[in-house]
């Protein structure tokens, strides 16, 4: 980071501001970003919370919760098992409501804090990262890569190329492993792949997820989070004057310009900040956040920490880049409570409340019945009136369940059939009965009947209405 920089008289230093306008959006074909390493203490932040991620990430589909994997995605079955709970497509509810916690959680920070998901917490980040960290330790550091990439090949350049991208496929490839064990066995998917014998789907799946895998952080980068994150173009919409922002102080900076360690910067009208371009070159978007708030920003914070080292050699105060506000760096008092962030964070808990509610009062036993279309009804031998009814139970707990079949609504009735079924958890049993009702208690062409499912340990009853036919 040692630099020698020229002194210049102040007059002769261009003062720049902040030019939201200054960005292009004309289209250039994509210049490749050297991304300079950076250490700092946001710098270990990120790396801290990515390795947490990627922990949980991997650890998750390995847990096991009675006897089976705690998280199964298991959509060719129509069932997401998440540790206790089992969902059906009967549940989608609940994953609304997720959905729709997390997305206004995610409106709350950003309203707060800008875009600390994308900086610290998307996979996008977190992937490109780690697939940049092999880079450099391949490659070696920013210039070396660039001279690299300048030369002709030879040797050198073909083992470091052929390491590097062997590397990324390496990652890719677990990565998708790990990520399609949400969705299967990953017991068998670890064993199986080896030794090919995965169905189609999985083998599939798993090979066009390293692909995007290794195209998204070896390659795309940056253009994912600038040309394809829906998540980029709606953020200012979040964004107010007293969001928490990486951004450039221009009254401690300005006016910019190169000078010695040992030249009195206020004597010569100078402002902190020395024009080393550290800041640019360590940006994983590739951006000059000099130029004010721009949607490319993934407030990552690694020119805070670039900054800062600069800062720090020059014996300078830090902070000329920071996490501020617009209106801190206006000179006023940052707002904590805004009408937006209250509003954000309001809805987030009545959803949150109504998910905790459907979760809690979510019963683990489904009936569905179905008529005979056949017959609308018999008279038996001893005169009763018959009707024909086939039950559908889904034991949605992940325990064999035993369940009870009663008829209610007559004095007077037979239930002939299976009354008691013991039903495997997460399965569905289809029961046939014949319902039949003495003749005295049939008054009507259609009467109402419950059929009342009940598991033996008392746990759960489902109560389901019905029709009784009669001529
Ligand atoms: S790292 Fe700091 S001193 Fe260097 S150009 Fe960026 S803002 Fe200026
Ligand atoms: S400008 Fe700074 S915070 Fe924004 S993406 Fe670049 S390095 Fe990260």
């Amino acid at each position: 980071m040692e630099q020698k920089v020229k002194v210049m008289a102040a007059d002769q230093v261009k003062i720049q501001r902040p030019d939201p306008d200054k960005r292009s959006n004309d289209y250039s074909p994509r210049s490749r970003i050297y991304v300079r390493d950076v250490k700092g203490k946001l710098e270990w932040f990120r790396r801290g919370f990515g390795f947490l991620l990627l922990f949980v990430f991997a650890l998750i589909p390995w847990l096991q919760w009675n006897g089976d994997q705690a998280v199964l995605l298991d959509i060719a079955n129509q069932r997401f098992r998440i540790f206790g709970m089992t969902l059906w497509p009967q549940d989608l509810t609940i994953l609304a409501w997720v959905s729709i916690v997390a997305a206004f959680a995610l409106f709350f920070v950003t309203t707060l804090y800008g875009r600390v998901w994308c900086g610290f917490m998307c996979p996008q980040t977190t992937w490109t990262f780690i697939f940049m960290w092999f880079e450099k330790k391949i490659e070696g550091p920013r210039n070396k890569r660039i001279a690299l990439d300048r030369r002709p090949w030879d040797f050198d350049k073909l083992w470091r190329k052929t390491a590097k991208h062997t590397s990324w496929l390496l990652v890719a490839l677990l990565t998708a492993m790990t990520f399609v064990g949400y969705f299967t066995n990953v017991r068998e998917l670890f064993t199986d792949f080896w030794t090919f014998d995965t169905g189609f789907w999985a083998t599939f799946s798993v090979l066009f997820f390293t692909f995007c895998t290794y195209g998204n952080a070896g390659w795309m980068r940056e253009i994912m989070c600038t040309h394809m994150c829906p998540y980029a173009r709606f953020q200012s919409a979040m964004f107010d004057k007293d969001t928490v922002t990486v951004s450039y102080d221009p009254n401690m900076g300005e006016p910019r310009g190169p000078r010695s360690k040992r030249t009195d910067y206020k004597a010569k009208g100078l402002g902190t900040c020395i024009d080393c371009y550290m800041c640019v070159q360590v940006c994983p978007t590739g951006i000059d956040i000099r130029n004010g708030l721009q949607y490319e920003c993934i407030n990552c914070g690694a020119c805070v920490d670039a900054c800062n080292d600069v800062m720090d050699k020059m014996n300078y105060p830090r902070g000329l880049i920071r996490f501020t506000t617009e209106r801190n760096l206006e000179g006023g008092r940052t707002r904590k409570t805004r009408f937006k962030a209250v509003g954000y964070f309001v809805v987030m808990v009545i959803m949150a409340t109504l998910l905790v509610w459907d979760i809690s009062t979510r019963k683990p036993l489904e009936v569905d019945i179905l008529r005979d279309r056949n017959q609308l009804y018999s008279i038996s031998m001893e005169g009763w009136v018959q009707n024909v009814y086939t039950l559908k139970i889904l034991n949605k707990s992940q325990l064999p369940q035993t369940f009870t079949i009663e008829a209610q609504g007559f004095e007077r009735t037979q239930l002939l059939g299976t009354t008691e079924v013991t039903i495997d958890g997460g399965s569905i049993a289809t029961v046939p009965v014949t319902l039949a009702v003495h003749p005295d208690e049939v008054t009507e062409r259609v009467q109402d009947i419950y059929f009342v499912v009940s598991s033996t340990d008392g746990t759960v009853t489902e109560q389901h209405q019905t029709s009784f036919l009669y001529e």
